[in-house]
């Protein structure tokens, strides 16, 4: 799931309802059957989206926000000024903040705090984030054989398959195809096989159609096919994960005003980082004395995210 080599991932930050299970019953098989006898489940979790995607998420915040939000702005360097500190965006001139939120990739918060909060800088540079590549495959749904009739399907390393694996987008949501199609994205690379990752177009579409070909019986083009590559991927969530971030929020408990959000601090879901960012947002609401502001700013954008655009799918 994290395109991760599982061995070396840290379960009670990845999977901490697994890792709980395990610790109060020595084994997850017999925590779940303990459970089962007592008429309890799996613990689950739900599935959501927006009916016109992801994007709705940032247009219902831009909408909401307005002009508070410069964008294409690239933050060079974040120096200590009188009274808080001076954001150095190069071309766009410095801006002068009471508090910042760094809320980047980790590799660009390692950057920018490197002279202000050096033990944070150092640990969030020690977060890898291997290349991901998505391909995204639209085919009629009578050119699949398979019913589709699950989330999607991942590949043990043992296989030696070179997708990691594939999510039927169409059976997880309504609208992610027109009638009568289906919608696969398949994903490849991450810390498997980082190299996989920077293929050709042309080549990642037929290694996703010869692989799919196999496991769901596709036959012939795709009317779609769309990728997407990342230069660094998810955030790999190693052991020791934990620590590394308690030593970052130390870090910044000894410089007040500096904060971090993002998805290497609670996990990479959508639902994760805002959980974070709304902390995060309380934070600096006590630090800068507005507390209830930000809590009423918080709780009117996440309304608007639901209901502005489109609702959330679950
Ligand atoms: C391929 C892929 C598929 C995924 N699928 C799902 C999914 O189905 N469901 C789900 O819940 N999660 C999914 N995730 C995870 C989720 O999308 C991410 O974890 C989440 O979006 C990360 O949010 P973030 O705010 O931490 O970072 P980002 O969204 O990466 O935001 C960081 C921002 O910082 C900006 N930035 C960087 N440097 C600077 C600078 N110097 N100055 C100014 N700005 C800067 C960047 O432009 C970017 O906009 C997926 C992730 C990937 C890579």
């Amino acid at each position: 799931m994290f395109a991760d080599d599982a061995s070396r991932t840290e379960l009670g930050f990845v999977m901490p309802a697994l890792a709980a299970m395990e610790h109060a019953h020595g084994s997850v098989i017999r925590a779940v059957l303990r459970a089962r006898l007592k008429g309890g489940r799996m613990p689950a979790r739900q599935l959501s989206s927006w009916r016109d995607g992801i994007g709705t998420l940032p247009n219902a915040l831009a909408l909401h926000l307005g002009g508070m939000v410069r964008t294409g702005v690239t933050v060079r360097r974040i120096v200590r000024a009188r009274h808080g500190f001076a954001i150095d965006t190069g071309e766009r001139g410095s801006i002068h903040a009471r508090a910042v939120v760094v809320a980047t990739q980790p590799h660009v918060a390692a950057h920018l705090l490197a002279s202000l909060v050096p033990g944070a800088a150092g640990e969030c540079a020690r977060i890898a984030a291997p290349p991901l590549a998505v391909v995204f495959l639209g085919y009629r749904r009578d050119q699949v054989a398979h019913p589709l009739d699950g989330l999607g399907y991942l590949t043990p390393g043992c296989e030696g398959r070179i997708v990691n694996g594939g999510l039927f987008c169409s059976s997880m949501f309504s609208g992610r195809a027109p009638a009568g199609h289906v919608a696969i994205a398949a994903y490849i690379g991450g810390a498997r096989a980082p190299d996989h990752a920077r293929l050709s177009t042309r080549t990642l579409i037929d290694i996703v159609r010869g692989e799919l070909a196999q496991l769901v019986g596709v036959r012939g083009d795709p009317v779609v096919a769309r990728v997407r590559q990342w230069p660094r991927g998810l955030p790999q969530f190693q052991r020791g994960h934990s620590l590394l971030v308690e030593r970052i929020e130390q870090a910044l408990c000894d410089t007040p005003g500096v904060f971090v959000t993002g998805n290497y601090l609670r996990g990479v879901s959508v639902g994760a980082c805002a959980d974070c960012a709304l902390d995060t947002a309380r934070r600096v609401g006590r630090h800068l004395g507005r507390a209830s502001e930000t809590a009423i700013w918080f709780g009117d954008a996440r309304t608007a995210t639901g209901a502005a655009a489109s609702p959330p799918q679950r």
